[in-house]
């Protein structure tokens, strides 16, 4: 028989979420009356908006026909997309031809991995989206990760004057789970710190279009020098209602370079070209929709009704005492019910309220005592939620009694 990949064996176990789904399950066996709130939820609930859906139709409805019909595309995608994503969502900063379309940003990690050398070493923020770690050990690299721990005390930015050099950084801002912005001046640093030390930086803004402030940045290109040193992924899917149709893009810029000198763009062209054949066609036609002016209105307008919700969860915790934190430019409210541990405050809320969240130590060490909700919700589940907290006396109680 074929010898398994070595790697495997080195990945830590993906508990999260069979686990909340095995908790789910005990205790709707136990109240099968009860109706869960569920603001654990990671996907988009919001049907995608008019204008783009209309797109997606002719576009079907043109691969039926001779005149519509097109297969396989280039591999780097669609040139009126590439543009696009230069102009509207990048300011020209990067040029169309830095932009490869995808099929999403996950796919796009983890094809990245390709890039590197085995010996390559990376950081991560503490707490952070665990693919970053999962598929760097699976592509066999270093399971030494080095974890930034990012908590309120250091204002969930990495304290780089302490921080050993790696050849790769993973950061995401806005950040998943911890829903926390960088600030101009710390991807300032960040990049300072990067070009000092000879790194890669790998930025994930699947969730920059949460960003209302525009002082806040949504591309670590806004930041000076972040093009000798960074490359960034972005998404459709929390933008547009894409998680499922699948449409993403990652930005490789021309100048950026290995350490012997040889061009990372080409290198990645080559990747794309192997080990995928360009993203689906329906797919970028729905995404040049979304980038059309219509399509900006409609997305703002789906991405106001998320940001409502998180509002109210953030206000609903504030209001019983507990520290939340994020959902301003995110869709995830980070909230600390330390000293208690996550598992026991998810236990406890589920038992009393019957609110499903997710338990923030799966994102990583310092995501102990946390519980992460997600904003994706129907308004009607977030109602019930603020209903159900409010009208809880005994869960307030037991939730905050130690803070
Ligand atoms: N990056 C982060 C931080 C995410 O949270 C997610 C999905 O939840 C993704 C990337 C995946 O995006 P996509 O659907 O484009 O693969």
């Amino acid at each position: 028989m074929v010898k398994r990949s070595p790697h495997f064996s080195k990945l830590q176990a993906n508990y999260l979420f069979p686990e909340i789904q095995k908790r789910k399950q005990a205790f709707l066996q136990k109240h099968p009356e009860a109706a869960l709130i569920n603001l654990g939820i990671g996907d988009t609930t919001q049907p995608i908006p008019p204008f783009i859906t209309k797109r997606l139709v002719e576009a079907a409805k043109g691969l039926g026909t001779f005149q519509g019909y097109s297969g396989y595309g280039t591999e780097q995608g669609n040139v009126e997309l590439r543009k696009k994503i230069s102009e509207k969502l990048y300011a020209k900063r990067i040029s169309a031809e830095e932009v490869f379309i995808s099929d999403g940003a996950k796919c796009d990690i983890g094809r990245l991995q390709l890039l590197f050398g085995q010996d390559t070493t990376i950081s991560v923020q503490d707490p952070t989206y665990p693919v970053y770690v999962d598929t760097s050990v699976l592509c066999g690299k270093s399971p030494d990760t080095i974890y930034m721990p990012c908590t309120p005390e250091n204002d969930f930015f990495p304290n780089l004057n302490n921080l050993p050099s790696t050849n790769l950084i993973y950061f995401c801002s806005p950040n998943n789970p911890t829903g926390s912005v960088a600030t101009k001046k710390q991807l300032q640093d960040l990049v300072d710190f990067a070009r000092a030390n000879h790194s890669l930086i790998i930025f994930d803004s699947a969730y920059s279009c949460f960003i209302q402030d525009p002082s806040l940045p949504r591309s670590i290109y806004e930041i000076d020098g972040a093009k000798e040193v960074a490359i960034e992924v972005g998404s459709f899917s929390k933008m547009a209602g894409f998680t499922g149709i699948r449409l993403g893009w990652c930005i490789v810029p021309i100048e950026l370079r290995f350490s012997n000198g040889t061009s990372l763009h080409q290198d990645w062209f080559r990747i794309v070209s192997t080990f995928f054949n360009g993203a689906s066609n329906l797919a970028q036609q729905g995404g040049i929709a979304a980038l059309e002016d219509r399509g900006i209105e409609e997305i703002q307008q789906t991405i106001g009704y998320y940001l409502q919700n998180a509002k109210m969860i953030k206000q609903t915790f504030e209001q019983i005492g507990l520290p939340a934190y994020g959902g301003d430019h995110s869709p995830y409210v980070w909230v600390d019910f330390s000293p208690k541990k996550s598992w026991e405050a998810f236990d406890e809320l589920l038992e009393m309220s019957n609110i499903v969240s997710i338990p923030g130590c799966g994102f990583g060490p310092s995501g102990e005592g946390f519980l992460r909700f997600s904003a994706f919700a129907h308004k009607s589940e977030v109602e019930r939620f603020k209903w159900a907290l409010r009208n809880s006396p005994q869960s307030t109680q037991e939730l905050t009694e130690k803070n």
